[in-house]
């Protein structure tokens, strides 16, 4: 693997200038991509598309099933196809650190020019250029500008594949970086004709039967510690192979415990497809600020949504994670 690459922080102009003569460009986002990676790669592809511009989406790893009405979807190439011949520019969306989009970025040669545009407070600044705004609710905000400086067309393809990042990166336009801007773009992209309801259906009221039993399960099993301010909840492979769901469509299962009243942290442990690693998954509703539990453990993330990835099983990692939140409680939400 090549060192990671650090470089400077970029303007919106900028990146756009290196877009603009349409070099040769390779699109990819995080691996476990949410809403807002596919919808902000799915919305570069199709608009530079659009400009005349010759470009791939190549992704790490599965995809829930539950983006794949996104339009363009079909279109996705899942790594290690599609990396050769290497592109002039591969644009990175929505992750935070190098490791979030390997092996696709080891993969870019010296030539290989690296844009890294993201909006976590975390970001490492792996590209050669870096376009971090954590003031925006989702990569979507910070690609729209970027798409604008370029005046790329806004297709309705286009526009409900950035609709999509907002919507599920604001937790439909509820979390707290939920700002009059996002309100704007939202408003843009209605005015570009997306329709609402084809894009939160899909994703909130089409939900398999399997899933929303195992949901009930997850329910029935929560837990919680200190009176209730921290809960949490488990997921193993075994329990999704009962319900006849796929590990990577179980996802947002951390909202349970997140949607209790009175909890302030919630932790969702799910074992993964690596033997012996598990992924934890952690929400704040209060001053906490799980980025930095996460960033202490080698993961990222919002100070109010973060995530890593620890050695150990579910039982393992359970206790000592457990236990640092409360200590981190115990001193004044550090
Ligand atoms: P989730 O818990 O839904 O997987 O992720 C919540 C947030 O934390 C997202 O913004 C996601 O990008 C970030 N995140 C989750 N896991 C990791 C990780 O292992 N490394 C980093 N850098 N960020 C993560
Ligand atoms: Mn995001």
């Amino acid at each position: 693997m090549t060192a990671p690459r650090r470089g400077e922080d970029a303007t919106v102009r900028e990146i756009a200038d290196v877009l603009r003569p349409l070099p040769r460009l390779l699109v990819t986002a995080h691996v476990n991509p949410d809403g807002d990676a596919v919808g902000s790669a799915l919305a570069a592809l199709q608009a530079y598309r659009a400009l005349g511009g010759e470009a791939r989406y190549v992704q790490v790893g599965p995809i829930a099933r539950t983006y794949r009405f996104l339009p363009g979807f079909d279109a996705i190439v899942a790594a290690p196809e599609g990396l050769d011949p290497p592109p002039d520019v591969l644009l990175s969306l929505d992750a935070a650190s190098a490791d979030r989009v390997e092996p696709v970025l080891s993969a870019m040669p010296a030539e290989t020019e690296v844009l890294n545009v993201d909006h976590h407070v975390s970001n490492t600044r792996f590209g050669d250029r870096n376009l971090v705004d954590p003031e925006a609710a989702a990569t979507a905000e910070v690609l729209h500008a970027v798409l604008r400086e370029l005046g790329a067309p806004l297709t309705p393809e286009v526009a409900t594949c950035l609709y999509a990042g907002i919507v599920t990166d604001t937790g439909r336009f509820g979390y707290p970086g939920t700002g009059p801007g996002t309100h704007r773009i939202a408003a843009e992209l209605l005015e570009a004709g997306i329709r609402p309801e084809e894009v939160h259906g899909p994703l909130y009221r089409s939900v398999p039967i399997g899933l929303l039993r195992l949901t009930g399960a997850l329910i029935a099993a929560l837990e919680t510690r200190l009176d209730g301010r921290l809960a949490w909840v488990e997921l193993t492979r075994a329990a999704c192979e009962e319900a006849g769901v796929a590990m990577k469509d179980a996802a947002d299962l951390v909202d349970i415990p997140a949607s209790v009243e009175g909890v302030e942290v919630a932790a969702l442990f799910r074992e993964t497809d690596r033997p012996g690693k598990t992924k934890v998954s952690l929400r704040s509703k209060g001053t906490l600020r799980v980025d930095r539990i996460a960033v202490r453990r080698g993961g990222g993330g919002h100070p109010a949504a973060a995530g890593f990835t620890a050695d150990g099983s579910v039982g393992e990692v359970r206790d000592p994670v457990l236990r640092e939140i409360e200590e981190a409680f115990a001193d004044g939400g550090r």
